[in-house]
């Protein structure tokens, strides 16, 4: 079976980025496997702490390593902006494939010293085990904001990102280029787009060497997303859409079968909704790109 690892290395040598989708509940987690099968391409499913809170870390952990083992599939399991040791440690026992440590709103030395420990203490659980280390300003919270945060003072400079990286032994870096948490709702709207700084995540990359992890795709630029990819992105996180493809369409079934009590037979609304936003940005996520690196 190939590790996150593999895919990983896979991933940087063939131009693309792996699709990581956030899930609180089957109809996500349905939703994202069924299109990463289809289009047969590696996915990464993500839980934050209040998601693994709903869902069961041990639940979710069993789910995905039942996709996983059935249809012989390269799904992985990461543990999403998780901000305590004690929490880390619960998902690496539950057999997650990845871990974001995040304790970027500390100071940076601390961030550093605490995120050093735990990549000490969670790889002596599973030495297979990646963790995620965050620097940077990206904001909070995948759901819809009336305003944008002013995120340019948190962006991640490539000395940072190296030092960093070097002090912790982190696997993957995840910086703040521009990308930022959330939606506005002008951008749910599709009136507005993110931007990303391209130069900066070629300059990071070159300066760090290890796999980098895009947080907040949704509403990105195609573009940019691309060209992001291209700089050295691995790993592509999507989750306000979704949530916002989830509610469309349990709203579409609830209101097509206004009687209707059946729990299978309004769900499925829901599934293709969130099965359609996910194929698409899979399929961008998987175009080779061009731009060398
Ligand atoms: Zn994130």
């Amino acid at each position: 079976m190939q590790t996150l690892r593999n895919a990983l290395e896979q991933s940087e040598k063939d131009g693309v980025a792996i699709g990581h989708f956030n899930v609180a509940d089957l109809v996500l987690l349905k939703a994202v496997a069924g299109a990463a099968r289809d289009l047969k391409v590696p996915v990464a499913v993500g839980a934050s702490e209040g998601e693994r809170e709903f869902f069961g870390v041990r639940q979710i952990a069993a789910l995905v390593r039942s996709l996983r083992e059935e249809y012989d599939y390269p799904i992985f399991l990461n543990a999403d902006h998780t901000h305590s040791l004690a929490h880390a440690l619960d998902v690496a026992k539950a057999g997650f494939d990845s871990v974001v440590f995040d304790l970027s709103a500390l100071p940076f030395e601390q961030n550093v010293r605490q995120t050093k420990e735990a990549v000490e203490a969670l790889k002596a659980i599973n030495p297979e085990i990646l963790v995620e280390g965050e620097i940077g300003d990206i904001g909070t919270g995948s759901e819809i904001h009336e305003t944008a945060p002013d995120l340019s003072k948190g962006l991640t400079s490539p000395q940072q990102a190296k030092e960093f990286v070097e002090a912790t032994g982190i696997d993957i870096l995840a910086p703040a280029v521009g990308n930022m948490h959330g939606m506005l709702k002008s951008m749910v709207q599709g009136q507005a787009r993110k931007r990303l700084d391209i130069e900066r995540i070629a300059k990071i990359k070159s300066a760090v060497q290890i796999p980098l992890t895009l947080h907040g795709g949704s509403g990105t630029d195609d573009e940019d997303l691309r060209k992001a990819i291209g700089a050295g992105i691995n790993i592509v996180h999507i989750n306000t859409e979704l949530r916002v493809a989830w509610r469309r369409g349990l709203e579409e079934g609830l209101s097509k079968e206004p009687d209707e009590v059946v729990p299978y037979k309004i769900l499925p609304f829901a599934v293709r909704s969130v099965q359609e936003v996910a194929r698409s940005r899979l399929a961008l996520f998987n175009a080779a790109c061009n731009a060398a690196h």
